[in-house]
């Protein structure tokens, strides 16, 4: 057995984050993250100086693995980087123009400090590769599908994957024997369903701002409102994008907060808009749940994690009140945190052991 010390990174657009496992043992040897970086105030210019400043700190790392957002049809799999997929990178920054570019800086920045060690991209999208062409074809001219890669990617695929495998584990099957489905609620929150350990359809879509609602976004609004806006409200596109993607959601609805423990705080005191958000949260979740259950058929579990799955059990309960009554063999409800970074150190583990 190899031993390998795998740093795990994930740029932001002013954030960077890192941990560092000893693997394939899995143990945890050192974490940490940088903020605002760029910004004022900050002491730390570019994500560049954040990695010098981290690799100062630590020794002997042996492989180092990135989180990217999008890999587009591109990337199905975690990839060991080189000039050439750096171009293709590179190539997917149109469709994640404010992700990519920040995950490149920190690919850029440690290629140059730890020259020579080997870098693999781990992909959001990649998970979902899987989808089959009815779930990812969105009912438009098929020629924006050909010709500028319009459909559904779907995001957060390495916690879905993450807490499959977990799930699976706990099950004691083989993932490729259990359907499951799997529900990400953070700030950002997607939902998935997994057959055979594939996934086969999830909530997000060309960007994250399809499917349920969120923090900050709207999540699944009838499209004609986006024209609506910009006609009769005078609203410019960029207004419409800041609307939907920051305004909306928990926030929006609430007027309280995009955090879900302020939320019910005041729902608790009786505020009406409160209560109302948490409400329109639930029934979302148990829209798309009912209907992954529809496609998967018999399912083994229902997952929840990240913030709001790992740590508001009220949210759960609701959920899946009388949500499986009619079916005959009824899911397990399970909650399993999630670790992406640990997800991506496996995968990296995998890849340079093999190479
Ligand atoms: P992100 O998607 O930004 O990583 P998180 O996964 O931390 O965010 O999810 C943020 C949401 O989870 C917030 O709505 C917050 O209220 C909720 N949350 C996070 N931690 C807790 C906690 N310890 N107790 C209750 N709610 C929590």
């Amino acid at each position: 057995m190899v031993i390998m010390k795998v740093l795990v990174v994930n740029c932001g657009s002013s954030s960077l984050k890192y941990k560092l496992y000893e693997m394939p043992v899995e143990r945890l040897l050192a974490k940490g993250a940088i903020e605002r970086i760029g910004e004022k105030g900050g002491s730390i210019k570019n994500h560049r100086q954040g990695l010098e400043s981290i690799l100062k700190e630590i020794d002997g790392v042996q492989a180092v693995g990135h989180r990217v957002v999008h890999g587009a049809e591109e990337f199905k799999e975690p990839t060991l980087l080189n000039r050439k997929v750096i171009n293709k990178i590179k190539a997917c920054c149109a469709l994640a123009p404010l992700h990519n570019p920040a995950n490149l800086e920190g690919i850029f920045a440690c290629s140059d400090i730890l020259k020579g060690i080997p870098q693999v991209a781990v992909f959001d999208t990649a998970f979902h590769q899987t989808l089959p062409e009815k779930a990812f074809i969105y009912g438009l001219p098929y020629r924006f599908y050909q010709k500028d890669k319009i459909r559904k990617y779907g995001f957060h695929g390495t916690s879905h994957e993450y807490v499959a495998i977990e799930a699976a584990k706990r099950l004691r099957k083989s993932i490729l024997k259990v359907n499951l489905i799997t529900c990400h609620l953070g700030n950002g929150c997607s939902i998935t369903a997994v057959k055979k350990g594939k996934s086969v359809d999830t909530s997000m879509g060309f960007t994250p701002l399809e499917g349920l609602l969120m923090g900050t976004r709207s999540g699944d609004i009838d499209p004609a409102l986006v024209t609506y806006l910009i006609q009769k409200k005078n609203m410019s596109t960029q207004d419409v994008d800041v609307l939907l993607n920051k305004e909306s959601g928990l926030k929006g609805v609430s007027g309280v907060s995009n955090d879900m423990r302020k939320i019910k705080e005041a729902a608790q005191k009786g505020n009406p808009r409160a209560k109302l958000a948490i409400e329109i949260f639930v029934y979302r979740i148990q829209k798309y749940i009912s209907a992954y259950l529809g496609i998967l058929g018999k399912t083994d579990a229902v997952v929840f994690t990240a913030g709001i799955g790992e740590n508001q059990p009220q949210v759960i309960k609701d959920t899946c009140r009388n949500l499986f009554d009619n079916l005959k063999q009824k899911p397990k409800v399970m909650v399993i945190p999630t670790d992406e970074e640990l997800m991506i150190a496996r995968q990296v583990y995998r890849v340079v052991s093999r190479e």
